[in-house]
Formats: C-alpha cells, sequence, structure tokens
C-alpha cells in the first residue's frame, strides 16, 4: 500500500505551520513527552542547513499538544565545529538557533565527547546492534528535519540519512563508515597538505612531497576526498557506497526500532555536497523545490527525489554523482521494513 506524502512548494514556504497542521504528520505526539527534533545545524561557514525560522512552526504545534521539543544531533568524526557538543553548540548558536528563535532548546545527544550512547540490538546483515545517542535514544518521539540535498558519499542525502548517520554516535559513524576507505593516486599530489589538516584520524601524512595514507587509522569519513583540490583520493563507490548506504539503513532501522516518527525534508538550496562543508562547495546547483512530510521516511525521501529529478528535468544524483547509486538505500531501507518506496503525493 503507498504511504501519503505531503507537498509544499517552495514559493509557499510561509505557510509551513498551515502546511504540517493539515497533513497531520504529528499524531505521535502526546501531551508531557519529550519529542527530539533531528536537525544539522549545519557546518561553520556553510549556508545549506534548515534555517531556525522553519523550526518554529514544528516547536509549536508539539508545545501546542503541551509535549517538550528540544532540538539535537549528535557529534561528526571529521575535522571541523561539530566533533563535540560544546563546539556543536556555539556553532547552532551562530546560525541562529536558540530557545527565541526556535522555540526550544538544544540538546546534543551523545554528551560532551560524543560516547554517551545507547546500544540497540537489530541482528541485521551489518550489524547486531547499532550505537545510537543517548538522548536521543531515550526520547518519546522523534521528528526528523532533513536538507535533502546531494551527498559525496550516498549520491543523495535526507531522511534516512539524517536517521541512520546523523543519530550514530562517534563509535556507530565510525562502524557505518569503515568499508569505504579511498585508494590515493598519488601520482596528481601537489604536497599542499590540506587533506592533512581535515584528517581528523591522524591517517594521512607527507613524506617526500607526497601524501602517504596509514589504513589501519582510516575510518573512511571522505572528507579528504572533498579537501583535495586535485582529486587524489579515490573511493570504489559501488563497493564503498552501497556497503555504506545499507549500514546507514540498518542504523536507521535501529534508532526507529518501537518508536513512532514523522519526517520533514526541506528540498532547497540542492547542492552536490552535504551540510558538512563550507560555503565554497556548497553552492546550490538547481532550483528549490519544495517541503515534503509524511510518516514513512522511505515515501518521504522516494519523493523528494522524484521531485528534485522532475525539477531538474533528469536524474539530478545520477548527473552530479554517475558512479553513485543512490537509490539503494530506498530499496534496502524498504526491505528492512522501514517504509516502502511507494507512494501517493498530496499538493497543499
Ligand atoms: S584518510 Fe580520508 S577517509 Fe580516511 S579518515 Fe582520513 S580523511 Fe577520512
Ligand atoms: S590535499 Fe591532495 S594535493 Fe594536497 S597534499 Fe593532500 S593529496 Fe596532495
Amino acid at each position: 500500500m503507498p504511504s501519503k506524502v505531503y507537498f509544499l512548494p517552495w514559493k509557499k514556504r510561509g505557510e509551513l505551520y498551515k502546511f504540517l497542521k493539515a497533513a497531520k504528520v504529528f499524531y505521535h505526539v502526546k501531551a508531557r513527552n519529550f519529542l527530539a527534533v533531528k536537525i544539522h545545524f549545519g557546518e561553520e561557514k556553510n549556508k545549506g542547513y534548515i534555517k531556525p525560522e522553519y523550526v518554529k512552526p514544528v516547536a509549536d504545534i508539539i508545545k501546542e499538544k503541551t509535549a517538550f521539543p528540544y532540538l539535537t544531533d549528535c557529534s561528526t568524526i571529521y575535522v571541523g565545529k561539530r566533533a563535540d557538543a560544546y563546539h556543536h553548540l556555539l556553532v547552532a548558536n551562530k546560525h541562529g538557533f536558540s530557545v527565541e528563535s526556535c522555540g526550544c532548546p538544544i540538546i546534543i545527544a551523545d554528551g560532551l565527547r560524543g560516547n554517551n550512547e545507547i546500544e540497540i540490538e537489530i541482528n541485521k546483515k551489518h550489524f547486531k546492534s547499532v550505537l545510537i545517542g543517548a538522548d536521543i535514544a531515550k526520547a518519546d518521539s522523534f521528528i526528523f528535519m532533513s536538507h535533502f540535498k546531494g551527498h559525496e558519499a550516498t549520491g543523495f542525502g535526507g531522511a534516512i540519512k539524517n536517521i541512520g548517520m546523523g543519530c550514530g554516535t562517534k563509535a556507530g559513524k565510525f562502524a557505518m563508515h569503515h568499508t569505504s576507505k579511498p585508494h590515493v593516486h598519488n601520482a596528481k599530489c601537489i604536497a599542499c597538505g590540506s587533506c592533512v589538516k581535515n584528517c581528523a584520524q591522524e591517517a594521512l601524512s607527507l613524506e617526500n612531497k607526497k601524501i602517504v595514507m596509514n589504513k589501519n587509522k582510516c575510518v573512511g569519513c571522505g572528507q579528504c576526498l572533498v579537501s583535495c583540490p586535485k582529486n587524489v583520493f579515490i573511493l570504489d563507490w559501488n563497493e564503498g557506497s552501497n556497503s555504506l548506504q545499507e549500514r546507514i539503513a540498518e542504523y536507521a532501522y535501529g534508532v526507529l526500532k518501537d518508536k513512532k516518527s514523522s519526517y520533514i525534508n526541506f528540498v532547497n538550496h540542492i547542492s552536490k555536497y552535504c551540510d558538512c562543508f563550507d560555503i565554497v562547495k556548497n553552492e546550490p546547483l538547481m532550483d528549490d523545490v519544495g517541503i515534503v512530510a509524511g510518516t514513512d521516511p522511505v515515501a518521504v525521501d522516494q519523493a523528494s527525489y522524484d521531485l528534485t529529478n522532475k525539477t531538474y528535468g533528469k536524474n539530478f544524483f545520477r548527473t552530479i554523482y554517475p558512479d553513485i547509486d543512490p537509490e539503494i538505500q530506498l530499496e534496502y531501507a524498504q526491505e528492512l521494513g522501514i517504509g516502502v518506496r511507494d507512494y501517493e503525493l498530496v499538493e497543499y
């Protein structure tokens, strides 16, 4: 049976509050419940993240039901300003996320150093259990606000990625990433050192003006691919991305297990790279599409994917990443029973 998915065209984004009320996607919000609103606050200088003005209507609807919303995310495993709770909160504040602007506080779910976690048993193909940020796992239910855009490792990043990778602690993120280690095409290296500075695992060093990778230290985070101006790092996307997408879907399965949630995708500022990168590499490459909401993350991502491709005139994601099949995450998430790819679109 198809899932119902609701669509608000971008030009009508000012009507977000009325749209969400009409869509009735917050069916699971109960009085005095703690509601985790999972979002990505954007890396420093990033411009693509969902803006605080769109969080306020969501928090307002939750509070009307006398429940307690809080914004949340987990630490990253790459060099940046969100690798621990202290700096993460400073970036969120710099990007305008405050109690005043959003109508709710922020709790970084995996704590100061990214190791406050709860293990959830799933017994799936890649993982027997997953490691989730404790203050996400302890929420009564969830709302995932996801920026839908291109992604350097999975083709696109939307709800499934926000749930799976976004709710994993540092150890969880390492586990998801560890099969996607890049190869080094050293002849192209100009010894600029950019990748060395950006590798949080200290897996890279310059020796005789050429880059050397310690594969034992590399966790496959992909930061060096984006930071290198000469495309020295090459990922075997068929192997790396397919497995990574499945691993993320399994983490999403663990997060959602026994919990109710809803999903709001912002299909705007559609860039090639995710919100973990800075302004230079994060410009939008096509027109904004709109806001997609529902109670099925697979259907919400599928509809966001289809609407993006329809607006672009052909498959946007296969155009920017010809070697990545981004539909693996949709297919495997459906196989896991997280949701269905078939949907009925209701336009507001
Ligand atoms: S070498 Fe590249 S992929 Fe490996 S940990 Fe460092 S930045 Fe990440
Ligand atoms: S960023 Fe690229 S070019 Fe610069 S040192 Fe690293 S591998 Fe070499």
